[in-house]
């Protein structure tokens, strides 16, 4: 398991480095997101798992697992925000990161955090290979597995916290489930955290599973509620 850590505070990228070290991980550390993007470019990832800092000097942590994703680098990505900023863990999600911590942390509490992700994500595919690996939604393959969804034969892959997103609508197929309900269930944060990072995340299920996503047939708004799923 390889670990990038993307701190610009030499002092705690050195802590988790020893830390993550004598955990059994390799880690590279990266002090800015420029850096830490240039690891991913053009080639495949070797890194297991990215840890990243908000914070940083140049673009800051929202804009590198922005990046990320959209160069379709899918990597479990924790994110270390300020506490003194509750808001940075809904933009943090919004932008696509799976975890986050506030600052300061434990190292304990850290190390937790990183085996839960992998745990999660080997989980994800252990669990699934019961009821049902693959589920169509609409006519797309959803493979949990592989963490793929398979749209008109090409197979596009899916961040952990849109596969657990779709798998919370699943399990209660035709509710109307709540955004606090999801932000408790699936994202495990307060539910008095802006629930606008949920609605992101519709909107780019929307971009997979609907024939026309401005017109959802699948994945309903419920007025004043949230949202219901019908597989179709
Ligand atoms: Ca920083």
């Amino acid at each position: 398991m390889h670990v990038l850590v993307v701190e610009d505070e030499q002092h705690l990228a050195e802590g988790l480095r020893f830390n993550l070290e004598a955990e059994g991980f390799d880690v590279t550390v990266r002090e800015n997101g420029e850096d830490a993007l240039a690891d991913f470019e053009g080639k495949k990832s070797r890194y297991d798992l990215l840890v990243l800092d908000v914070m940083l000097p140049g673009i800051d942590g929202f804009e590198v697992i922005r990046r990320l994703r959209e160069a379709r680098q899918f990597l479990p990505t924790l994110m270390l925000t300020a506490r003194s900023r509750p808001d940075d863990v809904v933009k943090g999600i919004a932008a696509g990161a799976d975890d986050y911590l506030a600052k300061p942390f434990d190292l304990g509490v850290l190390i937790a955090r990183i085996k839960g992700l992998i745990r999660r994500r080997e989980w994800i595919g252990a669990a699934s290979a019961e009821p049902a690996e693959q589920i169509r939604i609409n006519g797309r393959l959803i493979d949990f597995k592989t963490l793929e969804i398979e749209v008109d034969g090409e197979r596009q892959p899916l961040t952990l916290m849109e596969v657990n997103l779709l798998k919370y609508l699943i399990e209660h197929e035709g509710e109307a489930v709540s955004r606090a309900d999801l932000l408790d269930k699936v994202w495990q944060v307060q539910s008095d955290t802006d629930t606008r990072a949920i609605d992101n995340f519709i909107v780019r299920l929307r971009k997979y599973i609907e024939t026309d996503p401005a017109h959802p047939e699948c994945l309903l708004t419920v007025r004043g509620v949230g949202y219901r799923l019908n597989r179709g």
